[in-house]
């Protein structure tokens, strides 16, 4: 059985004290019991890395940004590199998010650039994908993410094996309804048909789930064929649901 992975996305939340305060139970919970299970990232405001990682530091918690540019560097007003990330320790960079997608206007092929730039720079992107209510209710649940997931097979080829994919139903993010495990099954087995047809490395993709996921749905969800874990919002904020979610991976 292969590790599964539990990644925290704090979104535009925090203060250094209320950091500090989720970081100390995040280490009091003490994962590294169920490392040789999963592994645990959290993905966290830029201005935070380089206190976060340095806080982590010998625990098995590793630390992501939540966006990154699709540039390298230069004449790019407010944008953070993935070099930058990277030199603060950071392992992952999440890119595609739905807030960014749907605030930010964000392009399919500006996702899988950022995805491109990202791994250029040793980060492993995390691409997420996802239907709104009124696209899985019109039936393009299978159209909008395999679309999505096309411009960034097509923008990294051979590298497509070294994403990791989380399908995150934006009706389900933040919202409290979490598609049920069948529903997210179903995507989850589409989407790696899609990276196998792709690049037949890329079958081995991590697809995480993602949307309203808590301690008492993550074992089910996790429990499915293709959910090899999950993208873990407003519970990543909290050390004691964020840690039971870890450990029901
Ligand atoms: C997310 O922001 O990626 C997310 C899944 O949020 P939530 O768990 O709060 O639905």
């Amino acid at each position: 059985m292969s590790k599964k992975l539990v990644v925290g996305n704090w979104k535009m939340h925090g203060s250094r004290a209320a950091n500090a305060e989720l970081l100390k139970g995040l280490l009091e919970a003490d994962l590294s019991a169920s490392a040789p299970r999963s592994n645990v990232a959290v993905c966290v405001p830029f201005p935070y890395l380089g206190e976060v990682v340095a806080t982590l530091q010998g625990s098995a918690i590793t630390v992501g940004s939540q966006d990154v540019s699709a540039q390298a560097q230069g004449a790019y007003t407010g944008e953070v590199s993935g070099a930058m990330v990277r030199e603060f320790g950071a392992r992952y960079a999440i890119v595609g998010h739905s807030e960014r997608r749907s605030y930010h206007s964000e392009s399919d092929q500006l996702v899988a650039d950022k995805a491109k730039a990202a791994l250029a720079q040793g980060l492993v992107p995390i691409v997420c994908v996802g239907e709104t209510l009124a696209e899985r209710e019109a039936d393009q649940t299978e159209a909008v993410v395999g679309r999505q997931l096309k411009a960034v097979a097509d923008t990294l080829g051979a590298d497509l094996s070294k994403v990791v994919v989380a399908y995150e139903p934006v009706w389900a993010i933040g919202t409290g309804k979490t598609a049920s495990p069948a529903q997210a099954q179903a995507v989850h087995a589409f989407l790696r048909a899609q990276l196998k047809a792709a690049q037949a490395q890329a079958v081995n993709v991590p697809l995480l789930y993602g949307g309203s996921v808590k301690p008492d749905n993550a074992a089910e969800l996790f429990s499915q064929t293709d959910i090899d874990g999950g993208l873990i919002g407003g519970a990543s904020l909290k050390a004691s649901d964020f840690a039971a979610i870890a450990r029901a991976a």
